[in-house]
C-alpha cells in the first residue's frame, strides 16, 4: 500500500542519495520530477482483497506495494520522501508525520500502547519536546537526567531515552555512542535535526530512533511542516498503526517539497555551515560577546550570550530576520527565553544552560560579510576599553558538559 520507490542497486554516497533515493523509479515511469499524488481515497473493486490487507496491516503494520486504500494510511509522495530520508540516515524505513511534533507524539504513543510510558532524557531538549514530557500530556512520566545518569534511571518501564546532539538552542553534544551502550536494550532516540545525516547519523552510533523536525534543515526554505522518524521495518510498523489511527499525516504535497528538500541538504548544510563556523569565530573575539557555542561537529547553528540586552540584538538586525523557527534558506535568530523555551520553566530552562542572555542563530546562504555587518550593528556600540571585563572568557563549553564534550571552539 506504500508504493515504495524500487531498492537502489547498491551502496551510493550521500550526495547521490540525495538526489536519487526515492526516485529510482521515475525514468522507467517516463518522468522525471516526482509526481504529486493527492488522492484521499483510492479505487477498491477487489474488496476481499481489501480487507485482507486491512486485517495484514491491523495485524503487524505491513504496507504492500499497491495502493493505499485511503490517504490516511500512505500516501506515494510521501513514501517516496520516506524512502530518501532513511537511505540518509542509513536506516530501514522511515515514517514521516505532520510535524516534528507529531512524530515524537507518534513515538511516545507507540511505546505507551507497549505499557511502557517512562521517558529517560536529557536537557535542554527542544522546548516543546520538553514540554510535553513535562506535562505528561500523553501520559508519560519522565525523569530528567545527566547523561552520566542514564543507565541509572532505567526503569522495567522505560519505554524510551530521549537526547538531542547538538541540543536546541545550547548546542550542546553528546557521544551518542556511549549514551546508546547505557540504554541496553531501551530505545534511544535521537533528535537530529540541527546535525541532519549531512554531519551525524546516529543509527551508526546505536540509535535506534532518528527524529528529524522536517521543517527544518530537511525542507530548508522555510515553507513546509514535517517530521519524521528514521528506524528500522519492525519499529516503523508501530509507527504507521499509530499515525493511521491518530491522522498525524504528512500532506503529499509536502511529502513534495520535503523529498526536493532532500536534494540540495548536503550543499545547503555545508555552505550555512562554513558561514556559521565563520560568525563563531568573529563573536569569539568580540567584547560585547560573553561566550559563543559552536559544535565540535560542526553545523550552521549558533549560539551566544551577549553582556547587554540580548532583545536589542533582536530588535535591531535587518539583514537577518528575528524568528523562530531555523535551517531555511536565510539566516534567523531568536532569543531562546522568551521564545522557543518560553514553554520551560525559568529555572529548569537556567539550569540546563539556556541563560537569559543566550541568543541562537540559524546561519543562511548569505554573505557572511553582509551577514556579519548586520549582527555588527545590531550588537551596539563596542564597549570603551576601559569597560570591558578583564579575561572575559570569550569560547567555552556549555555548563552541563558531560566528561566526553560538549561545545567549544578554539579562541
Ligand atoms: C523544531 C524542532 C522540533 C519540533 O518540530 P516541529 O516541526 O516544529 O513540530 C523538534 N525538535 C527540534 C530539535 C526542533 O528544532
Amino acid at each position: 500500500m506504500a508504493a515504495q520507490a524500487s531498492a537502489p542497486p547498491g551502496p551510493r554516497a550521500l550526495a547521490t542519495e540525495a538526489v536519487h533515493a526515492g526516485r529510482d523509479d521515475l525514468a522507467g515511469l517516463g518522468l522525471h520530477a516526482a509526481p504529486i499524488d493527492l488522492s484521499t481515497t483510492y479505487p477498491s473493486y477487489d474488496t476481499r482483497g481489501e480487507a485482507a490487507r486491512i486485517d495484514a496491516f491491523a495485524a503487524d503494520g505491513a504496507l504492500d506495494d499497491g495502493p493505499p486504500v485511503y490517504a490516511r494510511l500512505a500516501n506515494p509522495t510521501v513514501a517516496r520522501f520516506e524512502t530518501a530520508l532513511a537511505r540518509l540516515e542509513g536506516t530501514q524505513s522511515a515514517v514521516a508525520f505532520a510535524s516534528g511534533m507529531a512524530a515524537l507524539t507518534a513515538v511516545l504513543l507507540a511505546r505507551g500502547a507497549a505499557g511502557l510510558r517512562h521517558v529517560v532524557a536529557v536537557r535542554p531538549l527542544y522546548g516543546c519536546s520538553d514540554h510535553l514530557l513535562t506535562a505528561g500530556l500523553l501520559g508519560s512520566e519522565v525523569t530528567w537526567v545527566d547523561p552520566a545518569g542514564i543507565a541509572d534511571a532505567i526503569r522495567p518501564d522505560t519505554g524510551l531515552v530521549l537526547v538531542e546532539s547538538p541540543a536546541n538552542p545550547t548546542l550542546a553534544e553528546l557521544d551518542l555512542r556511549a549514551v546508546a551502550k547505557d540504554c541496553g536494550t531501551v530505545p534511544l532516540l535521537a533528535d537530529n535535526t540541527f546535525a541532519t545525516p549531512v554531519l551525524q547519523r546516529p543509527a551508526e552510533s546505536g540509535a535506534r530512533l532518528v527524529l528529524h523536525s522536517a521543517t527544518k534543515y530537511l525542507g530548508g526554505h522555510g515553507d513546509v511542516l514535517g517530521g519524521v522518524v528514521a528506524c528500522d521495518e519492525e519499529f516503523a510498523r508501530r509507527l504507521r498503526q499509530v499515525r493511521f489511527a491518530t491522522g498525524g499525516v504528512l500532506h503529499p504535497l509536502a511529502g513534495y517539497l520535503l523529498l526536493r528538500g532532500l536534494s540540495t541538504l548536503p550543499v545547503r548544510v555545508r555552505a550555512a555551515s562554513a558561514n556559521a563556523a565563520e560568525l563563531a569565530r568573529r563573536l569569539a573575539t568580540d567584547p560585547r560577546v560573553r561566550r559563543v557555542h559552536y559544535p565540535r561537529l560542526g553545523g550552521a547553528m549558533v549560539a551566544f550570550e551577549v553582556h547587554g540586552d540580548p532583545h536589542a540584538v533582536t530588535a535591531g538586525v535587518r539583514l537577518i530576520t528575528p524568528a523562530v523557527s531555523l535551517g531555511s534558506v536565510d539566516t534567523l535568530i531568536q532569543h531562546p527565553a522568551s521564545i522557543s523555551h518560553r514553554v520551560v520553566d525559568a529555572a529548569d530552562r537556567r539550569s540546563s544552560g539556556v541563560s537569559d542572555s543566550l541568543l541562537r542563530l540559524s546561519a543562511g546562504l548569505e554573505d557572511v560579510d553582509d551577514l556579519w555587518q548586520d549582527l555588527d550593528r545590531a550588537l551596539g556600540p563596542r564597549p570603551s576599553r576601559s569597560d570591558v571585563p578583564a579575561a572575559a572568557p570569550r569560547v567555552s563549553a556549555a555548563p552541563t558538559a558531560p566528561a566526553a564534550g560538549r561545545t567549544a571552539v578554539a579562541s
